[in-house]
Order: C-alpha cells, then sequence, then structure tokens
C-alpha cells in the first residue's frame, strides 16, 4: 500500500499506460480521479477500479479545456478536501510530415498534450500549496528527446513538456512540490496499435533489451515517482524505454 490515503488524479486513464496506472494506483491504496475525454472507457476503467474494492470516480474531461480541468479539481477537492498526486498521462498522436502537416493538427497535438498540462497543473497547483505537499509527473516520450519522422507537433509537445518540468521544479520545489517527466519509449497502447509491425520491429531490434514496453512498464515508475520513496527526485526524466536510442 505504497500510495494509503493520497488523491490521485490520472488523466488518459481509460486506456493503455493511464488505465494500467489507475488499476495499479488503486490497489497501492489511492483514491483515483480517472479523468478522460473518452466516456466509456473512463467509466469502464473506474468500474474495475470498484469492482476490485478501490476508491475513486470518474470525470469526463478534455485537458485542453481550462474550465473543465477547473471543474475536475473543484470536484475532486469537494470530495476528498485534497489532491495529492497529479499524472498528465492524457495524449493524442496526429502524424504528418511538416510539409504536409495541417495548422489543426499542430494545434490540436499541442493543446492536448502540452496546454493540457498547463490546464491540469494550473487547476491543482493552488490545493497542493495551500496543502505544503504534491507529486506532479508529466508525461514526456523518447521522441522528446531525439525527434521522430513525422511527428513534429507530438516532439514539440513532448520537448516542451521537459521544459515545463524543469521550470515547476524549481518554481515549486520550495512549496514541497515535486514535479517530475517520465519519457517512455514505444509502449504496446492502443496508440502504438496503427505503427506498421515492420517498424515495431526494428525498434525492438534497436532496444538493448529486445522488446517493446507494456503499459506496466511505465505503471512502476510513475508508482516510484508518485510515491514518497521518490521524496528527493524533483526535476528529474526518467526514462523508460529498455535503453533505446532512437
Ligand atoms: P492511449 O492508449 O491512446 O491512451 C490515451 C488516453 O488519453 C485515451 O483514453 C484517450 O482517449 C485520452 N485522451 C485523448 N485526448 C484527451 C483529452 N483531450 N483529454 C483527456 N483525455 C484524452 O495512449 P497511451 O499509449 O496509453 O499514452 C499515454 C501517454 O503516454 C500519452 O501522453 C502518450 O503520448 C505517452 N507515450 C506513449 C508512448 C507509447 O508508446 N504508447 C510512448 C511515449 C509516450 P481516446 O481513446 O478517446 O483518444
Amino acid at each position: 500500500m505504497r500510495l494509503e490515503n493520497k488523491v490521485a488524479v490520472i488523466t488518459g486513464a481509460g486506456s493503455g499506460i493511464g488505465k494500467e496506472t489507475a488499476l495499479l494506483f488503486a490497489k497501492e491504496g489511492a483514491k483515483v480521479i480517472v479523468a478522460d475525454i473518452n466516456e466509456k472507457s473512463g467509466r469502464e476503467t473506474a468500474a474495475e477500479i470498484e469492482n476490485a474494492g478501490g476508491g475513486g470516480f470518474f470525470v469526463k474531461l478534455d485537458i485542453s479545456d481550462n474550465e473543465q480541468s477547473r471543474q475536475m479539481a473543484a470536484e475532486t477537492m469537494g470530495k476528498y478536501g485534497k489532491i495529492d498526486v497529479l499524472i498528465n498521462n492524457g495524449g493524442i498522436i496526429q502524424d504528418a510530415l511538416i510539409l504536409k502537416m495541417t495548422g489543426e493538427q499542430w494545434d490540436r497535438v499541442i493543446n492536448v498534450n502540452l496546454k493540457g498540462a498547463f490546464n491540469c497543473i494550473q487547476a491543482v497547483v493552488g490545493p497542493m500549496v495551500n496543502q505544503g505537499s504534491g507529486v506532479i509527473i508529466n508525461t514526456s516520450s523518447i521522441v522528446g528527446l531525439y525527434g521522430n519522422i513525422g511527428q513534429a507537433n507530438y516532439a514539440a509537445a513532448k520537448a516542451g513538456l521537459i521544459g515545463l518540468t524543469k521550470t515547476l521544479a524549481k518554481e515549486l520545489g520550495r512549496k514541497g512540490i515535486r514535479v517530475n517527466a517520465v519519457a517512455p519509449g514505444f509502449i504496446m497502447t492502443p496508440m502504438t496499435s496503427s505503427v506498421p509491425e515492420k517498424i515495431l520491429e526494428v525498434m525492438k531490434e534497436k532496444t538493448p533489451l529486445r522488446r517493446l514496453g507494456e503499459p506496466g512498464d511505465v505503471a512502476y515508475a510513475y508508482l516510484y515517482l508518485a510515491s514518497d520513496e521518490a521524496k528527493f527526485v524533483n526535476g528529474a526524466v526518467l526514462g523508460v524505454d529498455g535503453g533505446l536510442v532512437i
């Protein structure tokens, strides 16, 4: 029970890495706020938590919407009176080579992946400052560190999250709030299900551990950073990529 009595908001918790994390955090004793734009999958995650004896609730949230993010935080405060952990895990891809990328593709990916983190952080940081404690985890990517063909919008957003993380680690550390990032490699989730088998094989070959990641690999990294075991870890970018360099 490494998160006993903690209240954790996890965005994008209806699917993939977020869902695995929500189930793990609930098992570790946290009350989990399953925040997702996808009502069906989000409600399913929340129901699985409840059926397993865990606590928390689902909230429909488009993280690119500042007002909705504030409402999510207000609902959480209303129910539990505190927010211990925020994981900015929700994200999307809309890939295209730069010459073909539309302004809409650029804006949506930046607005969800990068501004979405800003919105949720602004919504929870007031309560965290008042509590004098909190943990914020931003989900970057190996693509934010090295770039990737066809993902200029996504790579820019994920690199931006690293700058955001390092800045807030400095701003908020003195308030008792730790801010870190996780940079996953290739993880088998619905997001990567459209990647051609051939490319996944190449990624596997390039990975020293010779496999692709599973959602649980990232969920356990989040768990470490969210727990008190990481109480001196602040401003870090934790790679969860099997040693892959792209
Ligand atoms: P996923 O299975 O697609 O899950 C993402 C979840 O976020 C989905 O439930 C999705 O809903 C939701 N979402 C999308 N837009 C949202 C919005 N505006 N507001 C709230 N929720 C929203 O993806 P995943 O692979 O688990 O990815 C989780 C995070 O890890 C993302 O930030 C991703 O960029 C990052 N990441 C993934 C990999 C990888 O290889 N999988 C690698 C590096 C980093 P819908 O299903 O309706 O879209």
